[in-house]
């Protein structure tokens, strides 16, 4: 990886407390953003901006190019087959909640079933508990290995005749678990059933292709991809989108509104109410545009040595536990761990008195830390910018800390 790159993210430059350079290791929560985002959108706020969709005015119709263009900038980024297919929300949890809510209420009825996975964050989780509380819907939860993986002998018993969606997560933000969605997708479409896949932890890290996929759905966030917070996008295929409520009502959703009755306006506006985050569109595409310059193979494999390196390094460290798949071509930029018995907030503490953020916690994962038999982890990841060095100092703090608590 090109070292000048890391001049494109100036935060990476700040001493905190008194160490140089910052060691960001908590990618998996949130990316940095490089130059070229922050950039275009403040360019866009002192010369462009207006609001989008229906303004005569000059500054009206180029905001709404920029807004409409950052949309096919992501259709691209998906190979999604129409621009119609690629709805923004303010992230995946937004993006899972839309499918729970308007596929839900049109697809499902009381004693119906989604399918999801033991290792999902909770926005999958919670989204379809609320379902279950307003329409009666069952939750099935396909079980992990020890070491992470789906259980995939016995997946044909969980889809009955009522199974009506599918939802699960392509990498683990805790586990790093790269899913076989592919086959898995396979598997449901043979059972007549839709997948919605979580794609939060997986764009950042390599190539994604919906109609490869064959996904019915996709969810990922602006933010974990080097683009701004409060944006992120839903892939949806347009014949599930046709069939579905709005999600809100107002602005540009609507076609006409009277109180007699109200038409709603087509694909992808429908599902899109009030004014939209136009600012934060251009940041995504930009940012789109920044991991395709870079190259997301690039990208990938610079990540992968990454990982391995740390793994290697990290494995020698005495009383050590990763948590997530030993087999490395299925675990991505995600070490989940645990130093014998240092609880995970002392550790991260320390390290970050060293310079080095990482996070702790159950990352949003309860029932996954429950089924670990766990509280919580520390969590190192890793994004295009990271080095070996800052593996090096990863593992010489954690080597420090442990010496202190010795
Ligand atoms: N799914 C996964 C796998 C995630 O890692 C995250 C973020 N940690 C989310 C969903 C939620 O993303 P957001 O907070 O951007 O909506």
């Amino acid at each position: 990886m090109n070292c000048d790159l890391r001049n494109d993210f100036p935060i990476l430059g700040r001493k905190i407390y008194d160490k140089y350079p910052l060691v960001y290791l908590d990618n998996a929560a949130t990316t940095q953003k490089p130059r070229q985002v922050v950039e275009a959108m403040s360019d866009e706020y002192y010369n462009v901006n207006a609001n989008v969709h229906r303004g005569v005015h000059f500054l009206s119709q180029q905001a709404t190019d920029l807004h409409e263009a950052a949309r096919e900038t992501v259709r691209r980024f998906l190979n999604a087959r129409s621009a119609s297919e690629i709805i923004f929300t303010r992230g995946t949890t937004e993006s899972i909640n839309l499918v729970a809510s308007c596929f839900g209420q049109a697809m499902m009825k009381e004693g119906d079933e989604v399918i999801i996975t033991e290792m999902e964050h909770h926005s999958n989780i919670v989204s379809w508990q609320l379902l279950q509380a307003r329409q009666g819907i069952k939750i099935r939860v396909l079980p992990i290995t020890d070491e992470g993986e789906l259980v995939l002998e016995g997946i044909e018993d969980f889809f009955t005749p009522r199974t009506r969606l599918l939802s699960l997560t392509q990498v683990s933000n805790v586990l790093g678990t790269i899913n076989p969605v592919k086959d898995i997708i396979r598997i449901a479409h043979n059972h007549g059933v839709p997948v919605l896949v979580d794609g939060a932890q997986s764009t950042p890290h390599f190539r994604v292709d919906v109609r490869d996929l064959d996904c019915d759905f996709f969810a990922f966030s602006g933010h974990k991809i080097y683009g701004p917070t409060g944006i992120g996008v839903l892939y949806g295929r347009e014949e599930w989108l046709d069939r579905m409520p709005p999600y809100m009502g107002g602005g540009e959703m609507i076609k006409t509104v009277s109180f007699s009755g109200t038409t709603f306006n087509d694909l992808p506006y429908k599902f899109e109410a009030g004014t939209p985050d136009y600012i934060a569109s251009t940041g995504l595409a930009q940012a789109l545009d920044y991991v395709n310059s870079v190259g997301i193979e690039t990208i990938e494999a610079h990540e992968r040595d990454l990982t391995a390196y740390a793994m290697q390094c990290m494995m020698e460290i005495p009383d050590m536990k990763i948590f997530g798949p030993s087999n490395l071509d299925i675990h991505d930029a995600v070490i989940s761990f645990q130093v014998g018995n240092i609880h995970h907030l002392d550790m991260g503490t320390l390290l970050d008195r060293l310079g080095i953020a990482v996070r702790t916690g159950h990352h949003c994962a309860e029932p996954l830390m429950h089924r670990l038999g766990i509280e919580g982890t520390c969590r190192a990841s890793f994004a295009l910018y990271n080095t070996r060095e800052e593996v090096d100092a990863l593992v010489e703090g954690i080597l420090r800390i442990q010496k202190m608590f010795a």
